[in-house]
């Protein structure tokens, strides 16, 4: 005979409420999740009032979250995005990404007004490098030009030479007639590039927090775990991580490589916010990004309602000051000349 035991009563009660609660747990948790689905909706649409009223484009770099991603008018690189604010009519543009970001557009489209949704969204590698040690280095240097990785504040773009992109990088050091090269600001980028130039390199020790995160054993134990997934790299991660990667590349070079590649399924080695045109690109594909760090927290400061808010208040705005733009528009303007 089945006997239930007072502890028996006591567990067959246990599961009973642990499922109870699971299933209003479940229950509230869907709940919210349509709460938020809708109150996205509606963000969406005020802001594509707000957009036409204000005679605004919205540009999002690849590492914003997904939703504001989708009421972009443009997605890029910091790169990309900037040429597109150099060549839109439109009246406002309003810059999801970084701080740093919203300087290149302002720099580069001066009459236009430049706002953001976050102030708060700044880049800690940006911040590695300030305008007193790079004139020291300088002065150290005399005869050492200044390239400047893109991802610079406007201040540190006036005193460089010329920019650069992660794509752009060896082409822009080969087209200089110096044979010393001070590099700003972050020393991964750096140290890849000085694999594919003579010229010798003063490398400004600053990293990007996100990339950097990524380490060879994250890969060594997603390979295990994907033996036929390739592992696609961006350059601000470690050296050491970069060597291991099937295919090195800028964001932009990344996903054009895992949307014209044969293989099915990759291990990204760069900011998560890519799964999103990594997805749009290539439905039918896997991709397993190599650790869950790789997430820029600034990046992600950004969301709709914030997006909605800067459009209806039109700020926060971005001011880069005259002299400061000036000089800063004449280093990137060089880069754009190497061919
Ligand atoms: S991903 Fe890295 S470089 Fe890009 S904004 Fe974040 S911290 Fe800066």
């Amino acid at each position: 005979m089945n006997r239930i035991t007072s502890d028996g009563i006591t567990k067959v009660k246990a599961v009973f409420i642990y499922c109870l609660y699971k299933g209003e747990g479940l229950q509230v948790e869907a709940l919210a999740l349509e709460r938020k689905a809708e109150m996205n909706r509606e963000l969406k649409e005020r802001i594509k009032v707000l957009k036409k009223e204000r005679n605004a484009i919205i540009l999002a770099h690849y590492y914003q979250r997904d939703e504001i991603q989708e009421v972009a008018d443009f997605r890029g690189d910091s790169f990309l995005l900037a040429q597109k604010a150099a060549q839109t009519d439109a009246d406002v543009i309003v810059f999801c990404g970084v701080h740093f970001m919203g300087e290149s557009a302002k720099i580069l489209a001066p009459d236009k007004k430049v706002i953001i949704p976050d102030e708060r969204a700044g880049c800690p590698m940006a911040d590695m490098v300030n305008v007193d040690g790079l004139r020291k280095l300088k002065a150290q240097h005399p005869n050492a030009k200044v390239v400047t990785y893109i991802n610079s504040s406007a201040e540190i773009k006036a005193e460089t030479d010329i920019c650069c992109t992660s794509s752009n990088a060896v082409k822009v050091i080969q087209s200089l007639d110096a044979e010393e090269i001070i590099w700003v600001p972050d020393k991964n980028l750096g140290h890849y590039v000085q694999q594919h130039t003579d010229k010798k390199m003063i490398i400004w020790e600053g990293y990007c927090n996100t990339h950097d995160m990524l380490t060879v054993k994250d890969v060594v134990e997603m390979r295990a775990k994907y033996p036929n997934a390739e592992f696609v790299v961006h350059p601000e991660c470690r050296p050491e991580v970069v060597e291991m990667g099937d295919f090195v590349g800028s964001t932009t070079a990344i996903l054009e490589y895992c949307r014209d590649s044969a293989c099915k399924e990759f291990i990204v080695g760069t900011e998560d916010g890519t799964g999103y045109q990594l997805r749009v690109d290539s439905p039918d594909k896997e991709f397993h990004f190599a650790t869950k760090f790789l997430v820029c927290p600034n990046m992600k400061v950004n969301n709709l309602k914030k997006l909605a808010k800067a459009l209806e208040t039109m700020k926060p705005e971005i001011y880069v000051p005259q002299d400061v733009a000036d000089r800063a528009r004449l280093s990137l303007e060089r880069m754009l000349q190497v061919k």
